[in-house]
C-alpha cells in the first residue's frame, strides 16, 4: 500500500496537481480570512449569500434548542422528524412533483438514487461533463455506463439507435447547469430523446437551483419541462446556502427509494438544524426573488466586460471558467489572484478533463461592483 501512496502523491506533484486544504479561520459573507490575511472569496457556491441570511442563522438556533444537536439516527429508525416533512412538501411544490425525498448530500443523492434505479441489464447514458457523484452512482449499479459528448445531442441519439433496443431500461442524466462550465443542458431536446427512445430522463439542478426558473426553481422550471422529468435532484448547499440534497420525483418512486435505498436508509438523517434552514432558505427564496434577479444582472454585466477586454466566456451562468488548460497556468493565476486578495482555486483533472485546466470564479449576491471591476482588470 506504501508504494501505491508515494506513486500516487508523487505524480500528483510531478503533474503540479496535488491538493491541499486551506483552513478559513472566518467568514463573513464573501470575505474571508486565511492566515489572518483578508480575501474575497470566489469559490464558494453560497451564490445567493443566504449562508450568512440572519432569518437562516435564527432559525436554526431555534431548532438546535427545539430538537438538539443529533437527528440521532436513520430516519427509519427514530431519526425523521415534522421538519422532514414540512421540507419534503415544499421541495415537492417548489418543483411542481408529486413527492420530495431529502438526501444527507448531493453526493450521497446520486451514488444512492442511480445505483437503487438502474440494475443490471440496463443502460445509462450520461453527458461526458457529469458530475463525480453520478459517474459514481452509475459505477454503483452494474448497469451498462455509456456517454455521450458534452451537450452534443447528435452523438446521444446515435448512441440510442445503436445500443437502446439492447437493455431493458434506460436512464439518460444531464445537469441543467454544468458545474465546472457554467453552460446549460438542451433540456428540451434531452425531452424529446427520452420520449422517442423510451427512456427514463434525470437532472441534477444542483447549480440550477435558486437561481433560475420564475420562482428559483431551476431551469426545468424555467424551460416548463417538470412534467417532463422523471427525477429532479438538486442540493442545499449550493445557492441555497445550507446543506444537504433533495429529489423531486412520483411519490411511488419516492417509496421505492425509503424501501432499498442504502444512502438513504444506512446513515444518520441531517441534524434538525440543517433541515430547518433548508425550509427557510427555501422561504428566503420565494420572498427575496431580488438575490438571483442581482446575481444573473451581475453575471451578464462581467460576461460582457471580459468580451469587451477580448476574454470570451461560454458560460449561461454565475459560474465564470476561466481555462487556461495547462495545470502549472491554472495554479500561477491562481496565485496572481490571491496576491492581489482574491480567493479563486484553480480546478485539474480529474475534476475537469487533461488539458482543461482553469480558474472558476463563483459569482454571488454579495460580490460588489467594485470588487468585480478590480478582479476584471487583473483578468
Ligand atoms: C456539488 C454537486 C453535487 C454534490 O452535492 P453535495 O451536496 O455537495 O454533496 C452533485 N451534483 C453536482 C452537479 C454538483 O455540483
Amino acid at each position: 500500500m506504501d508504494n501505491l501512496i508515494d506513486e500516487f502523491l508523487n505524480k500528483r506533484i510531478e503533474d503540479n496537481n496535488l491538493r491541499t486544504l486551506i483552513p478559513i479561520s472566518s467568514r463573513n459573507n464573501v470575505k474571508i480570512i486565511i492566515n489572518n490575511k483578508e480575501y474575497i472569496d470566489f469559490s464558494s457556491n453560497d451564490y445567493l449569500g443566504l449562508s450568512s441570511h440572519p432569518e437562516m442563522i435564527e432559525r436554526g438556533k431555534k431548532a438546535y434548542e427545539k430538537y438538539g444537536a443529533s437527528s440521532t439516527g436513520s430516519r427509519l429508525l427514530s431519526g425523521d422528524s415534522d421538519l422532514f416533512h414540512e421540507l419534503e412538501d415544499k421541495i415537492a411544490e417548489f418543483k411542481n412533483k408529486e413527492a420530495g425525498l431529502i438526501f444527507n448530500s448531493g453526493y450521497q443523492a446520486n451514488v444512492g438514487i442511480i445505483s437503487t434505479l438502474c440494475e443490471k441489464g440496463d443502460i445509462v447514458f450520461l453527458d461526458k461533463l457529469s458530475h463525480a457523484s453520478i459517474i459514481d452512482g452509475v459505477l454503483l449499479s452494474s448497469a451498462k455506463l455509456m456517454r455521450f459528448k458534452h451537450n452534443d445531442m447528435e452523438h446521444l441519439e446515435n448512441l440510442l439507435k445503436k445500443e437502446r433496443s439492447k437493455y431493458r431500461d434506460a436512464l439518460i442524466i444531464s445537469e441543467s447547469i454544468f458545474s465546472m462550465d457554467g453552460d446549460k443542458a438542451p433540456l428540451k431536446e434531452l425531452v424529446d430523446l427520452k420520449n422517442k427512445y423510451n427512456c427514463h430522463l434525470m437532472v441534477d439542478e444542483a447549480h440550477a437551483t435558486g437561481i433560475f426558473g420564475k420562482n428559483g426553481a431551476g431551469l426545468v422550471e424555467e424551460e416548463g419541462l417538470s412534467d417532463q422529468m422523471d427525477l429532479i435532484m438538486g442540493t442545499f448547499g449550493k445557492a441555497l446556502g445550507s446543506f444537504g440534497a433533495y429529489l423531486a420525483c412520483s411519490d411511488k418512486i419516492k417509496q421505492f427509494l425509503i424501501n432499498k435505498c442504502r444512502s438513504f436508509i444506512y446513515s444518520t438523517a441531517l441534524p434538525p438544524s440543517v433541515i430547518a434552514c433548508n425550509i427557510k432558505s427555501m422561504e428566503l427564496v420565494k420572498k427575496e426573488p431580488f438575490r438571483r434577479k442581482k446575481l444573473l444582472e451581475t453575471a451578464k454585466f462581467f460576461k460582457e466586460s471580459l468580451l469587451q477586454k477580448g476574454i470570451k466566456i461560454k458560460s449561461d451562468s454565475q459560474i465564470i471558467p476561466i481555462v487556461v488548460g495547462d495545470n502549472k497556468n491554472a495554479i500561477k493565476l491562481s496565485n496572481k489572484m490571491k496576491e492581489n486578495g482574491f480567493l479563486v482555486m484553480p480546478i485539474r483533472y480529474p475534476t475537469v478533463p487533461k488539458g482543461k485546466a482553469r480558474i472558476r470564479l463563483s459569482l454571488t449576491y454579495n460580490h460588489e461592483n467594485d470588487v468585480l471591476k478590480k478582479i476584471m482588470n487583473l483578468l
